[in-house]
């Protein structure tokens, strides 16, 4: 049997429409348009009809990017004396942060993190998930211990999860070892593709709601040999690939160091540069670069909020976009846990560096807020190989509404709506959270909402406010 949902405004086919429905059957979506008087969809009977009185409703936002354990060090790691001048010395109170946690801690973390997203209407997470071993650098008796906390935490609390399972070599090229890092090191490939299969046939087996990539960390953590042997075997499942890219400007001074060509150019040289291929932050380009990922049809995997925190400079949105390179979104760090805050930082990096106003505007032929609305919905299945990120008959039933009387949207004519919802809406205005056709946040609330920050406010407090 069928769900309808039935808002006052539904946003299908890049607008806002009033009267339409969207019918929901195990976990997909059946129909969608005009409210059917006769309540028979191609002869799926609707047995539960919601009226969303005051609300519209939008297909899921996709976070292709989260790390979800560092949600712990938010508040820990916004001084100098705590986490030092830049990027590298932020790095070590992250490593710390990793140290510290037991499994148990990572599964309470990531409940946390994914709830916050649930609450700002994501519906898909792509966990880039490092953490493998003990503290101590020692494997698991299940070497997948806690990539499986981690995606229990996300059936616990209902988001679909693409866990991107990341290799992690070394410190880096001609760099001593770094013993931050002893839970992310598995320095063979063959041992790393034995756990990685074993984790991707066992996901094979889960829910709908659960996927598996792969996540070589960057060009800095995964030397060339390792590259290519785990890339091939990803190569031969089509699956999803992410790798961090061109965060800091010593990683390209590394990088041509080492291999005499830039990141991209090194990549592409790999044949990594297609569809499948999600290169996260590439912020620092050199020459000729944005032309060979315009050329390879690769995502860019944006995180403005975290990009921001760690002083990682700014995006080129504009020229990638204008060479054909797809841009979705993640929250990374979790420092602020919000995709459209990123979507309206990724235009308003570039109204400051080109001290113009509305920068993307019109570009692959989109109003503004269509196209910042499209990278953080569709762009991120393209990225994750889900389907979902719009609300088409065949997809996932994955959908959030907001509440029109919220006031940080109220007021807003049907063809402001989305403008508002991207540059102005609170998070708080999200209502109701759907994902695969089950109720996630049911008016504003998850059934499990006090369980979970509890369960966090404890880590917290063993942590304390220094790591
Ligand atoms: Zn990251």
């Amino acid at each position: 049997m069928s769900v309808s949902y039935q808002p006052e405004l539904l946003y299908v086919d890049g607008r806002f429409r009033s009267g339409c429905e969207v019918v929901v059957a195990d976990g997909k979506i059946v129909s969608v348009g005009q409210v059917n008087a006769k309540k028979d969809i191609e002869g799926v009977g609707v047995s539960d009809v919601r009226r969303l009185t005051g609300r519209a409703l939008l297909p899921g936002m996709i976070d292709i990017h989260s790390h979800s354990f560092q949600r712990a060090l938010r508040g820990k790691a916004e001084s100098r004396r705590r986490s030092g001048p830049d990027f590298w010395s932020w790095r070590n109170i992250m490593y710390r942060c990793a140290l510290a946690l037991t499994p148990e801690e990572i599964y309470d973390v990531a409940r946390m993190a994914f709830l916050e997203m649930t609450r700002a209407g994501i519906t898909t997470v792509g966990e880039f998930h490092y953490l493998h071993r003990t503290p101590k650098g020692e494997a698991y008796a299940d070497p997948n211990l806690l990539a499986k906390r981690v995606i229990r935490a996300a059936e616990s609390v209902g988001i679909r999860i693409v866990l991107l399972r990341c290799a992690y070599v070394r410190a880096g090229f001609e760099l001593p070892p770094d013993a931050g890092q002893i839970r992310f090191l598995e320095p063979d490939a063959e041992r790393f593709l034995i756990d990685s299969e074993t984790l991707r046939s066992e996901i094979a087996k889960m829910a709908a709601t659960v996927s598996f990539g792969l996540a070589p960390h960057s060009v800095r953590a995964v030397p060339r040999e390792y590259l290519k042997t785990i890339s091939a075997w990803a190569q031969t499942y089509a699956m999803p690939l992410h790798m961090h890219v061109a965060e800091q400007p010593a990683e390209i001074e590394a990088c041509v160091a080492e291999y005499r060509a830039t990141p991209f150019e090194f990549l592409d040289g790999l044949g990594l540069m297609t569809h499948d291929f999600t290169a996260i932050h590439a912020i620092h380009l050199q020459a000729g670069e944005i032309e060979r990922m315009g050329r390879g049809k690769i995502t860019v995997g944006a995180c403005p909020t975290t990009e921001r925190n760690l002083g990682d400079g700014i995006l080129a949105a504009d020229e990638l976009i204008d060479a054909g390179v797809s841009i979705a979104f993640g929250t990374d760090s979790h420092t602020q846990t919000d995709a459209l805050e990123n979507a309206r930082e990724l235009e308003s990096n570039l109204r400051l560096r080109h001290l113009q106003r509305a920068v993307l505007d019109g570009r692959q032929g989109e109003a503004l807020p269509a196209l910042l609305f499209d990278f953080a919905t569709c762009a991120g299945a393209r990225s994750l190989h889900v389907e979902s990120g719009a609300l088409e008959v065949g997809k996932a039933a994955d959908f959030f509404t907001v509440d029109l009387s919220d006031s940080s949207i109220a007021g807003s004519l049907p063809d402001e709506l989305l403008t508002n919802v991207v540059f102005s809406m609170s998070p708080r205005a999200v209502c109701d959270v759907v994902v695969d056709g089950k109720t996630v946040i049911d008016e504003r609330r998850h059934v499990l909402e006090g369980e979970i920050i509890e369960a966090f406010r404890r880590v917290q407090t063993r942590l304390g406010t220094e790591l």
